[in-house]
């Protein structure tokens, strides 16, 4: 764009230098080269050679001649003069002769200049144009996006999860013929890398409906207004074609909480109410879905979360183990490879995210090739993985991810165990060692019974459960090497007891007081409090503890279990129990 302006505006530039010369020079020679002596004007006008005189009030006149060729001469400037000539039979012009040699230049000229302005203001009415259309803006509106679920290697749980948002882009009239209403929105949430814009454009290619995507970033301008606008802009293109994806990749930037802060950015508010707006603005029947990725959902605002805008959250993992091969197998398929033990590298690559597994493989690939090589091979793998791994952290990672790998595979299988032994009603669907956005590792719960009330007995079951975590690192480690993983854990176990103790009337200091009413009252019963959240809180670690230590085999074989696969399901589970 800024090369084709420069050249457009070069043209006229140089027309215009070449005019200027022209003139001067016309100038200088019709000055100088044709001066003549007044003495040798007054002979020509006896010799009756003259046709016209221009005369004018400037210090020289212009004579013609019969014969066509014209010069300059001195100008008397007496009174009689113009009488004189006239009475020689002479033509006296008041105005100033016209050369061609300075006319053409000036109409060049100024033909030059007007061009420059027209351009100018042309262009500039462009970029002004630029920052309000959302078609000058990198939509990336693809129609034909060409990937599905095919490309998607692993997110199995993610996958499954939008399967009735692909069915309703298909045929949204179906739906609604039903009266069941759609998600407009979904956010994608998960690291970076992991996988979900391919994601969003799997749903639109399996739909078969065209892909916009924007990112967040791209709205938030310094222009107060713009981000508005092009958010309308954005949905209108999309919602004149119909069926769509509309994806908006780092949410956060224009969905970030509102910290109350008065004189936060006006830009960003406009820019989200514009979204919310256009978002109730469509109707089912429409089948438009809004797909959203985001590193963390826990810094959004609520307002984007509610029922009718955001109203689908799904969480984008971490590859383990079996998900890494199969990313890694796709990737490598259609590539030469040779006696790559596939299973050995899914291995070694922990933590690794779906992108920086494609980076792996394509290093691997450039040194294969660099090689002049036949195919890529297991030392170009080993060669690359130093290059990945170097270019994130200089460490040695083997070392401490294999250490902080052990670490949480025993603490989460602490959890676990806790839950199998105390709350066996409790299914658990899922344990894990790989990392999420809510920390490192975890379980799964399948949704438990929908109970109207908790009993005591159960809250202190569900406290032995998140205090599995730290009493297994405690059993296995020492209480020397406890570590900072049960964050979390303590402060949900903390939230519980005192919970029990103040406001569910089941503890002794307070007895059925609760500490709301109370504390106007009477601020002093806090200590006695306190003292009985810790005492409670240890008892149920002690009997945790005690619970893990006759379980301790258990334990052993399920961390291994973890260490080996990262993720266990269900039914490995109640293998291991019998
Ligand atoms: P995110 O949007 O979560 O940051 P991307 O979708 O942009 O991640 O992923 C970047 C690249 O990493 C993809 O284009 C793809 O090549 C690779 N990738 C990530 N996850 C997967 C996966 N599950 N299967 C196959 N390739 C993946
Ligand atoms: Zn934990």
């Amino acid at each position: 764009m800024k090369n084709l302006k420069n050249k457009h505006i070069f043209i006229p530039i140089i027309v215009s230098v070449f005019s200027i010369i022209l003139m001067i020079v016309s100038n200088y020679y019709s000055k100088s080269n044709n001066y003549v002596l007044y003495t040798n004007f007054e002979k020509d006008i006896l010799q009756k050679k003259i046709s016209t005189v221009y005369l004018t009030n400037s210090e020289s006149i212009n004579v013609k001649l019969k014969n066509g060729s014209i010069y300059t001469t001195d100008n008397p400037r007496t009174n009689d003069f113009k009488e004189n000539l006239l009475k020689n039979g002479i033509k006296v012009s008041e105005q100033a002769p016209v050369y061609l040699g300075d006319v053409i230049p000036a109409a060049f000229l100024s033909l030059s200049v007007l061009y420059i302005v027209f351009i100018s203001l042309k262009s500039s009415k462009l970029s002004s144009k630029k920052m309000f259309a959302v078609d000058a803006l990198d939509t990336d509106v693809v129609k034909d996006i060409g990937i599905n679920f095919e490309n998607v290697a692993g997110n199995e749980e993610a996958k499954e999860s939008v399967k009735d948002v692909i069915d309703f882009l298909k045929n949204p009239e179906k739906y609604h013929s039903y009266g069941a209403r759609m998600p407009k929105g979904i956010i994608l949430y998960g690291e970076p890398g992991t996988g979900k814009t391919l994601l969003a454009k799997a749903v639109a290619g399996e739909a078969n409906v065209p892909f916009y995507a924007m990112s967040g970033s791209d709205f938030v301008q310094v222009y107060v207004g713009v981000g508005a606008s092009r958010i309308r802009q954005l949905f209108k293109k999309a919602r004149n074609h119909g069926r769509a994806v509309i994806f908006i990749d780092e949410i956060d930037a224009i969905g970030k909480k509102r910290n109350g802060k008065a004189g936060g950015s006006e830009e960003r508010d406009q820019t989200l109410n514009a979204l919310l707006t256009e978002m109730s603005g469509f109707n089912e029947k429409q089948g438009i879905v809004v797909i959203a990725a985001t590193n963390r959902l826990d810094v959004l605002d609520s307002a984007l979360l509610r029922p009718g805008r955001f109203d689908r959250h799904i969480e984008v993992n971490l590859p383990d183990i079996a998900a890494r091969k199969k990313i890694l197998s796709l990737h490598l398929q259609n590539k030469p490879i040779k006696d790559i033990d596939i299973d050995d590298l899914s291995r070694k690559t922990s933590y690794f995210s779906g992108a920086k597994l494609e980076n792996l493989v394509n290093e691997a690939a450039i040194l294969a090739c660099k090689d002049n090589s036949n195919y890529i091979e297991n030392i170009h793998f080993q060669k690359a993985f130093s290059i990945v791994v170097a270019g994130h952290e200089k460490i040695n990672r083997d070392h401490i991810s294999s250490k902080d790998r052990n670490i949480t595979a025993y603490h989460e299988a602490g959890h676990a165990i806790v839950s199998m032994k105390m709350l066996p009603e409790d299914k658990i669907s899922k344990v894990t060692i790989i990392p999420s956005t809510k920390g490192a590792g975890g379980y799964t719960l399948s949704i438990p019974e929908d109970k109207m009330y908790q009993n005591k007995d159960y809250i202190t079951k569900r406290i032995m459960v998140t205090l599995g975590g730290r009493a297994a690192e405690e059993i296995i480690f020492g209480k020397n090497h406890i570590t900072t993983g049960a964050y979390s854990d303590l402060k949900q176990s903390t939230k519980m007891i005192t919970s029990m103790l103040t406001q569910y009337g089941m503890g002794t200091s307070l007895g059925l007081l609760n500490i709301e009413e109370l504390s106007s009252i009477d601020p002093s019963a806090s200590n006695l409090i306190l003292e009985e959240c810790k005492d409670k809180l240890n008892e149920i670690y002690e009997s945790t503890k005690k619970l893990l230590i006759e379980n301790k085999h258990l334990l052993e074989t399920m961390s291994n279990r973890l260490l080996q696969d990262e993720t266990i399901y269900d039914k490995d589970i109640d293998e291991m129990i019998c």
